[in-house]
């Protein structure tokens, strides 16, 4: 990510934080609010999980959706968003299938 996106994104979560603050706001700009929150948050990297499933088998899951984002056949995989739902994955350190 570079480093102007992580600029818009942090001036963006300032604003939600801002408007957030009136409590008089409508009800339709308390979901707009929430939307645009949840949207920054996709945007922002989170490190994937790791998550065991029934047969033992360990797979590397989005941090958001907890789908597979790499899978058995395909370890080695650094995708940069979540297929599913689009949440952007931090391979940094750890983690790693
Ligand atoms: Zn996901």
């Amino acid at each position: 990510m570079k480093d102007q996106e992580i600029l818009e994104i942090k001036k963006a979560r300032a604003e939600i934080t801002r408007a957030s603050q009136y409590r008089d706001l409508d009800l339709i700009w308390w979901d707009t609010i929430g939307v645009a929150a949840e949207a920054l948050d996709r945007l922002t990297p989170k490190k994937p999980i790791v998550e065991t499933d029934d047969f033992d088998d360990r797979s590397v899951c989005c941090p958001h959706c907890i789908g597979p984002v790499t899978n058995y056949w395909a370890p080695g995989t650094k995708p940069k968003h979540c297929q599913f739902c689009g949440q952007a994955l931090d391979w940094g350190e750890g983690a790693e299938g």
